[in-house]
């Protein structure tokens, strides 16, 4: 058998020869090719034109699973990741448990993150050593979802939310900004995972080439910050999403118990900005290109000079609002609030652009 692993975790096991400054924190491995489901942002959807070795920007050269799985304890990675390209048959899926069975022998923590039909299956994966399990919820509205997934928000939802019951802090979700969703979507979303239990991994949507989506833009990097914070505070537990104020779908501010100067120092060191999701996932150039001076989502602890200018611009973002409440979906026929005006964008159509959630550096 052969794993697909994405092109940072190649180095960092010694596969590939790339220089890289923020080595990902966790292997990253993807299981299955070309999915079913025909998700409009993801390079492995059933209609997308992309190359078959693309997930998201980055690449994933295939190599023998022996190999991978033998060289993962020693290498520095804490964590390992399975991203699961939609299983299907019932064959398919015990050969995933046996994979994550070999993989949890290594010693490190393996979550598996998939489409996942039946609790029964979660179940399996944890009993076979998985110390988690993510489903991927992508899109924060039901407009949104039904447009670029396919199907019913509200039914994502209440599975996960009988996946977090029957396995409470072992489930997480990803959910990627810049859909065509609202601020307030987003936030009250996560504001409702993160009381159930959920691990929320927050993503920018960055365009792939070859993908439905491949012309829509990224969120503006102020849109995204303003995300960022109010999934921090309410993570730690330090707000509830009630207490933020919302102007037309986007975030204007935290409420009065939040202001500037206590942003300032509960922000003041620069965690909120940093990749989220399961413990040591660092996910580096999922949302960015290598050299991008700003990313998204920092692979790294912020120094104390990012710190100060990531608060900055967000304090500022609240202070000067964007032009207008955010983009729709483009050409796809969705309205809706959008995370953002124009800000910063990166170039879309790139052959490493990316989206989708299922996996990192
Ligand atoms: S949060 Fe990170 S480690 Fe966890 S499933 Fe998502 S990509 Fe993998």
């Amino acid at each position: 058998m052969r794993l697909r692993v994405s092109l940072g975790t190649a180095q960092v096991l010694g596969l590939r020869s790339i220089r890289q400054p923020h080595p990902p924190t966790t292997a990253y491995l993807m299981w299955g090719e070309k999915c079913r489901r025909d998700c409009a942002f993801c390079a492995q959807a059933r209609g997308s034109d992309s190359r078959a070795d693309l997930l998201s920007r980055v690449t994933w050269p295939a190599f023998p699973a022996a190999e991978v799985i033998s060289r993962l304890s020693g290498s520095g990675v804490r964590r390992v990741c399975v991203q699961v390209v939609e299983p299907g048959s019932p064959r398919e899926m015990a050969d995933l448990v046996l994979l994550v069975g070999e993989l949890a022998a290594s010693g490190l923590p393996v979550c598996v993150s998939c489409f996942l039909p039946s609790l029964k299956v979660a179940e399996a994966l944890l009993r076979a050593g998985a110390d988690g399990v993510t489903l991927p919820l992508d899109a924060a509205s039901p407009g949104v979802y039904q447009l670029v997934k396919g199907g019913s928000l509200a039914a994502a939802l209440a599975h996960l939310e009988r996946a977090a019951r029957a396995f409470p802090g072992r489930v997480g979700t990803h959910l990627i900004a810049g859909l065509g969703e609202s601020e307030e979507e987003m936030v009250l979303l996560i504001g409702r995972l993160v009381q159930l239990g959920v691990r929320v991994g927050l993503f920018a949507f960055t365009p792939v080439a070859g993908t439905r989506m491949a012309h829509h833009p990224p969120p503006s990097l102020e849109s995204y910050r303003r995300v960022q914070a109010a999934h921090y505070l309410l993570r730690r537990g330090l707000a509830r999403a009630e207490e933020f104020t919302f102007e037309g779908g986007r975030l204007t501010g935290f409420g009065s118990r939040f202001p500037p100067a206590r942003l300032r120092a509960l922000l003041a060191d620069g965690e909120a900005f940093r990749t989220t999701g399961c413990p040591d996932c660092n996910r580096p150039y999922y949302n960015e290109r290598p050299g991008q001076p700003v990313p998204y989502n920092y692979p790294h602890p912020l120094d104390p000079g990012q710190a100060e200018g990531e608060v900055q611009r967000l304090l500022s973002s609240l202070e000067a609002p964007e032009g207008g409440a955010g983009s729709p979906v483009q050409g796809m026929g969705v309205g809706g609030g959008g995370t953002g005006g124009p800000g910063r964008r990166m170039g879309s159509g790139s052959v490493m652009g990316g989206s989708g959630t299922c996996a990192g550096g």
